[in-house]
């Protein structure tokens, strides 16, 4: 599932190619992929806008279009948001085709269907389709300070709340088990008793986490892409994630797989130990 590093390398990639192209026809192959408002609205209301920017919340890839209007996406599991090649033909997962006024089109494919887009027509509207998220990480705001104080008071296990988007916005289960692992906190770790440092090591850890996935790309497992339909590079360099059975880049033990809330959670549990108090 694409998380903040693929949804902010795609919205990069975008954001060259697509900004100040005006929308044309719109065509839903699947027209239940639309979230809000009907269908019929639009492939109506969106053609004759203006792409202005291509930004990102969370993981919503949001298209700020002229007169307040957005078009955001949200990917979920399987979902793609890429620039076909001019002579390429439609894949069988298409589900809406997006035309530009450049004579290119924006694809959203989606084999399993869970992947939403969103079309506003005012900051109001846009803002009730993002209303849950918590802050972004890696905006300057996201200090270690800012993390201490999110923490406060949360008696929580660490990889479930570092997973709701409420908490904050962006992480999933890939990035996750990298910031823990970095850190050395167990996924089963509760919020409320990590120390000053742990909580320092694990600011770092999520800064870090992301930053590496943006800068290879995005994670790519089996379905993401970017905006050019190419996979990202940071597989390579994950630690734990998916690594079960394999040494742990930091002490050898063999990394382990569990289940914490019902996701796949990876983790060496040298690195990672568990204090008997928690
Ligand atoms: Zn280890």
């Amino acid at each position: 599932m694409p998380e903040l590093p693929e949804v902010e390398t795609i919205r990069a990639d975008l954001e060259r190619r697509i900004v100040g192209r005006r929308v044309g026809r719109v065509e839903l192959l699947w027209p239940g992929c639309v979230a809000v408002p009907s269908p019929e609205e639009v492939c109506a209301e969106l053609p004759g806008h203006r792409v202005e920017r291509a930004g990102r919340r969370g993981k919503f890839l949001v298209l700020d279009l002229d007169g307040d209007a957005a078009l955001t996406v949200h990917l979920r599991m399987t979902g793609r948001l890429r620039l076909p090649r001019p002579d390429e033909e439609r894949p069988r997962h298409l589900r809406a085709a997006v035309a530009l006024d450049d004579g290119h089109e924006l694809w959203f494919e989606d084999q399993r269907k869970f992947g939403r887009l969103y079309f506003t027509r005012t900051a109001a509207e846009l803002a009730e389709v993002l209303r849950k998220l918590g802050p972004e990480p890696l905006e300057a705001a996201f200090t270690r300070g800012a993390l201490a104080e999110l923490l406060r008071g949360r008696r929580a296990q660490l990889k479930p709340l570092l997973l709701n988007q409420a908490f904050i916005a962006g992480l999933g289960n890939i990035y996750v088990d990298e910031a823990l692992f970095r850190a050395r906190l167990h996924p089963l770790r509760r919020s409320d008793t990590l120390t000053s440092k742990e909580i320092t090591a694990l600011h770092e850890a999520i800064v870090h986490a992301l930053r590496q996935g943006i800068v290879n790309r995005g994670t790519t497992l089996s379905d993401y892409r970017d905006a050019w339909g190419t996979a990202g590079m940071n597989r390579e360099r994950l630690a734990v994630f998916r690594r079960e059975g394999k040494p742990c880049p930091r002490c050898g033990t063999p990394i382990e797989k569990i289940r914490v809330a019902q996701r796949g959670t990876h983790l060496c549990s040298k690195c990672q130990s568990l204090p008997r108090t928690t």
